[in-house]
């Protein structure tokens, strides 16, 4: 085939989608690949739990140039602009990209300002869920605690990593427990939900840990307000909570990249995908992966990179379509884990904790960088695995 025939694919955002997307394409002679980032690192986002709670960053971020395979045209720049109708992607150093086809993988943008004094209290105490450094600043709050109350409140159910907050808090207990402070402060987790967990069925698994570990849920809280000086945060419900240090899970909007036409963008800023197929509006050429979708029914790593192989698998003319599967191994101290696997059919499995799940999210951790780097080795293990445990088998053997 020669080069002028090649499809040229732009995807903006080397994350967990537009990475797997790129490498997939790339060693396909049907298709040019340029990757636009705007760092040249990629960031592991999970790792942002285990600095908050163990201090570790071990694994937070690797060069993009050594993630990327050869064929992969790497520009580090900032996408300030993508034209549907003109086909084109613009940047922040002037540079226009004429594309055939468009994947849009930026991932999501955090307000902190959205909740009145969470950005008072993140510069404070940190959080989990928005940069390293106010990971770091996590760390030392459950580091420095000695006494009193902490607490985690979810701001947003539309939140990265669907069972991250419930990680958070166990995390903490397991690193109290280990200073032998345990007992001189009070955890509590705080929820918009009527339940702790906001799927019924996962919340049979995690509220009876929560509870065994002495951790407070709070339900019907959606954080309105922060109040630093008083120490106390209000939410939407009426209510209030007292904290000596608390971790507000933010809010979170779109991607900050302006998208033609406008109205592409639901009003959080989120950008209208089909959920099933990826593409975006009524663009045959253009597609939302990741968690810059308005379609993402979780935002994880896992859904970023199943909806990267069902675009790989449209470009090549399958008609491939999401099931919506997720697989969020989720860790709850002491060794233990469990995970959230559900898809469109069949809500979450009811999961016991067990120690080889713990193992097995170590195991997603260690081979992260290699699953982005080699997707064709990794495609048919992941193939098996994800036939082996789909929820409707899963189902079968935890009914
Ligand atoms: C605490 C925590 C724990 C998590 N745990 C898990 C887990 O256990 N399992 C799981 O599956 N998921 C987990 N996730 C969620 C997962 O990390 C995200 O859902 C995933 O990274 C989304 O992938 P993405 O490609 O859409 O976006 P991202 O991975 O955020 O990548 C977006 C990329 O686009 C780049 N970019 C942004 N703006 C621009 C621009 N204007 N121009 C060019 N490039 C741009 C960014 O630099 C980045 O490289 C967790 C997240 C958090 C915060």
């Amino acid at each position: 085939m020669t080069s002028e025939k090649k499809q040229n694919v732009v995807i903006v955002g080397g994350g967990a989608g537009g990475l797997i997307l790129a490498n997939s394409l790339a060693r396909r002679e049907e298709f040019s690949v340029t990757l636009i980032n705007d760092t040249p690192y990629h960031y592991y986002l999970p790792q942002l739990l285990q600095i908050a709670f163990r201090g570790d960053d071990s694994q937070l971020k690797r060069e993009l140039a050594d993630l990327v395979k050869k064929d992969v045209k790497l520009i580090i720049d900032s996408v300030t602009s993508v034209d549907l109708n003109n086909r084109t992607v613009t940047t922040s150093s002037g540079k226009t990209f004429s594309y055939d086809i468009v994947a849009i993988a930026p991932g999501l943008s955090i307000d902190h300002a959205a909740v009145k004094g969470n950005e008072k209290l993140v510069s404070l105490y940190g959080d989990f869920h928005s940069t390293p450094e106010n990971a770091w600043r996590a760390f030392n709050t459950i580091s420095s605690m000695k006494k009193g109350r902490l607490v985690v409140a979810v701001a947003d159910p539309g939140h990265r990593c669907p069972p991250s907050p419930y990680e958070g808090v166990l995390l903490a207990d397991e690193a109290f427990r280990a200073r032998g402070i345990r007992d001189q402060i009070e955890i509590t987790i705080a929820v918009p939900y009527p339940r702790a967990y906001p799927a019924e069925t996962f919340n049979e698994v995690i509220e009876p840990v929560l509870k065994e570990r002495g951790i407070n849920i709070e339900t019907f809280f959606t954080v309105d307000t922060v109040d630093l000086d008083n120490k106390k945060m209000t939410s939407l419900e009426g209510g209030e909570l007292p904290f000596d240090a608390a971790i507000v899970v933010p809010i979170h909007k779109g991607p900050k990249i302006n998208i033609l036409p406008e109205d592409i963008k639901n009003e959080d800023g989120f950008i209208k995908a089909d959920k099933l197929t990826n593409r975006v509006g009524n663009f045959d050429d253009a597609f939302a992966i990741g968690d810059a979708s308005a379609a993402s029914n979780a935002r994880t790593g896992v859904t970023a990179h199943l909806q990267a192989k069902v675009v790989e698998k449209r470009l090549l003319g399958f008609d491939a379509r999401n099931t919506g599967r997720t697989n969020c191994p989720t860790e709850i101290g002491m060794e233990l884990g469990t995970f959230v696997i559900s898809d469109f059919g069949h809500p979450s499995v009811k999961l016991p904790p067990k120690s080889v799940f713990f193992i097995m999210k170590r195991f997603f951790a260690d081979t992260y960088w290699d699953v982005l780097k080699h997707p064709e080795f990794w495609d048919p293990i992941f193939d098996a695995y994800f036939e082996n445990t789909s929820p409707e088998r899963l189902w079968k053997l935890f009914p």
